[in-house]
């Protein structure tokens, strides 16, 4: 990447910075949308141990959901489906958390720098 002498300073760090994170986008794993949820419930049998005091209610069920043309989609995963998903669901995470710090990086360029319609 190429700069020029009158670039305004912390232009370096910043895109040293942005470079760390392309480089970790590049080499993150799958990212899968969605979330990992773990559900207890309680069920319609009054004389049930999830009614009883304290109450031992069902589950946990694990369910994945996520968002598909605006509507929430859940499946009900085992354990072991769970265990499988959970690292794509934080390389999501990660994902997310590195195009936000890309997009406060790209906030931080064009507030200091003149030629640009400040935000
Ligand atoms: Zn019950």
């Amino acid at each position: 990447m190429t700069r020029t002498r009158s670039a305004p300073v912390g232009t370096a760090a910043i895109d040293r910075r942005r470079a760390k994170i392309t480089a970790e986008i590049a080499a993150l794993g799958p990212p899968l949308p969605g979330s990992l949820v773990a559900r207890q419930t309680r069920c319609g049998n009054p004389g049930c141990r999830c009614h009883a005091d304290p109450p031992q209610l069902h589950g946990p069920y694990l369910s994945w959901t996520r968002k598909v043309a605006n509507k929430t989609v859940t499946r009900t995963l085992t354990q072991d489906q769970a265990d499988q998903l959970q690292p794509l669901l934080d390389n999501a995470r990660r994902l997310r958390e590195l195009i936000t710090e890309l997009e406060a990086l790209a906030l931080h360029h064009v507030e200091h720098n003149p030629a640009l319609p400040q935000p």
